[in-house]
């Protein structure tokens, strides 16, 4: 089972999750994920929120029509 930890910050009740590239088949944004999914844990979303990209898939899906180069 995965756990979710959650916290307040001033006020506002957040929580740390998977990026949702860590499972791209189901995320809309799985064209970005690198291969075998994304591991990165994005911080501090909102405690409603059903899914997260990291920012590394976020640059991705934002440069597409550029090059980025990652470092493999
Ligand atoms: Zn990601």
């Amino acid at each position: 089972m995965r756990r979710v930890k959650s916290k307040n910050i001033k006020g506002r009740a957040v929580k740390s999750m998977r990026c949702v590239n860590s499972n791209p088949k189901k995320s809309k944004w799985g064209q970005y994920a690198p291969a075998g999914g994304c591991d990165e844990i994005v911080y501090n979303v909102d405690k409603e929120t059903t899914s997260a990209l990291c920012w590394k898939c976020t640059s991705r899906s934002v440069s597409r029509t550029g090059k980025i180069h990652l470092m493999e």
